[in-house]
């Protein structure tokens, strides 16, 4: 058996439609481990809310559970959507152990709900189906907070029966979509059968179950993965660069393996050669209670993963969101540099040949976009991070072919200059911040050509 202290917190992403409540749920969980905060807060981070096992047992109520799950927490990444969870990339796969689809009950399946769950299928990420809003349905009274069980044998025979059709209805589209799925309660094997867990992210019915459900799946299938050296070089993935007063470019990134220290040398993916800095200073979101300072951050002098952190050094205004930072010694510079931009140009594709050019905000969502692309087999001629340029434009517009004559931008922006070009020009640009639309718009597009 693993040893309790070498594992890791798993790192938890939320995904799922928009409206169908993934902000409402994190604010729940938030909310609801700062209330039942008595034994082990909750710790705020960077980019990330980290529940620790004591607070998620404590509600749930049961003290003999504590002994039963081995990881020290939760770390929930507050940035919801599939967006955030193809940016957390790491190499060849994604940043985080585990997922919640959030689909509203009412509603039933939307076009980002099969992108999510396409998306985690493809990462073979263990995850759990949240059917949301269930005070919405006709004659439902509200239990705040309690388990699901409990909730529901407060419901008329009727309102169960109501439920219970909803539920059965999101559990065929599952099917639909190739999982086998059930009520979480009624799951024997979660490495067979998909957990659904009905909640309300208003009135916190289900949550517990929630979150019992996502220990569980940690317990099972992550022992392996989520075994780490704290000795280690700290590793991790930027989540965003931003400018910040009085600091200049910081990085908001999510350390996942090992530890980074003040004054480590790390290297980070640029689109050039990687950035090699000094950590200047680690930031952490002040707590609450000390709104007497003027910044937001407090300096901490070390991080352990997984933690979210902000990094203030000189030069990192190149650095790439979704890129590599990894922790380096005057001996393993040299290497990790050279690993660090190998891992980059994987990624970016520069072939000077026909085919359409493809733009994306962060490396995680350009890799999800060329697989897309390279899965229908669509030539293409460039693809790299960042806005849409007048470069780009002039670059799409010596491309003959219809076919290839083509811009596609994931959630980018087209610089004036390049619009004002465009629009006197004959290139195709599609733009969306949805991937599979733009799979589906440049299909179709390509459908009407040949006609
Ligand atoms: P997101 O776009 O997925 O982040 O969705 P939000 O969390 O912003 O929720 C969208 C709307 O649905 C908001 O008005 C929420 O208050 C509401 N909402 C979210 N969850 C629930 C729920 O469980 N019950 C009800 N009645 N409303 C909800
Ligand atoms: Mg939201």
């Amino acid at each position: 058996m693993a040893d309790k202290k070498n594992l890791r917190t798993p790192i938890v992403c939320v995904m799922g439609h928009v409206d169908h409540g993934k902000t409402t749920l994190l604010d729940k969980i938030r909310g609801t481990a700062i209330v039942s905060g008595e034994a082990g807060a909750i710790t705020q981070h960077i980019g990330a809310t980290e529940v620790p096992i004591d607070v998620i047992v404590n509600k749930l109520g049961d003290p003999r559970l504590r002994d039963r799950f081995m990881v020290p927490g939760l770390l929930f990444i507050d940035t919801p959507g599939h967006h955030a969870f193809t940016t957390l990339r790491s190499r060849g796969g994604a940043l985080a152990d585990l997922a919640i689809v959030v689909v509203d009950i009412n509603e039933g399946f939307k076009p980002q709900t099969y992108e999510s769950l396409q998306i985690l299928k493809r990462f073979k990420t263990p995850f759990v189906v949240v059917a949301n809003k269930i005070d919405r349905i006709g004659g439902w009274v509200s239990q705040k907070d309690l388990p699901f069980a409990a909730t529901f044998k407060k419901q008329s025979t009727e309102v169960q029966a109501r439920l219970e059709t909803k539920l059965y209805e999101v559990i065929g589209e599952l099917y639909n979509q190739g999982f086998a799925a059930e009520r979480y309660d009624r799951v024997t094997n979660f490495q067979k059968t998909l957990g659904v867990v009905p909640v309300s992210a208003v009135t916190g019915e289900g949550i517990p179950d929630v979150l019992m459900v996502l220990l569980g799946l940690a317990q099972k299938f992550l022992e392996a993965n989520l075994q780490y050296s704290a000795k280690g070089p700290g590793v991790g993935t930027v989540l965003e660069v931003k400018e910040e007063k009085g600091l200049g470019a910081t990085l908001d990134i999510i350390l996942y393996d090992g530890t980074l220290k003040k004054g480590d040398t790390v290297v980070i993916g640029s689109l050039g050669e990687p950035i090699q800095t000094k950590v200047r200073a680690l930031l952490k979101p002040r707590e609450l209670s000390e709104i007497r300072y003027e910044s937001k951050f407090q300096q901490v002098n070390k991080v352990t993963a997984a933690a979210g952190v902000k990094i203030s050094a000189p030069g990192l205004e190149g650095a790439l969101a979704g890129s590599p930072i990894r922790v380096a010694t005057e001996e393993t510079l040299e290497e990790i540099a050279a690993q660090v931009k190998s891992e980059i140009d994987e990624v970016r594709i520069d072939t000077g040949s026909v085919g359409v050019m493809i733009k994306a905000d962060t490396l995680g969502s350009l890799e999800a976009l060329v697989h897309e692309f390279q899965k229908d087999n669509v030539p293409i001629r460039k693809a790299e991070v960042g806005d849409i340029s007048h470069r780009d434009a002039v670059e799409a517009s010596t491309v003959e072919d219809p076919l290839y004559s083509v811009l596609i931008g994931f959630s980018v922006k087209v610089h004036p200059d390049a619009r004002d070009f465009l629009q006197e020009s004959n290139v195709k640009v599609f733009t969306s911040d949805v991937i599979y639309r733009l799979v589906e718009d440049y299909q179709k597009y390509v459908k009407e050509q040949q006609e």
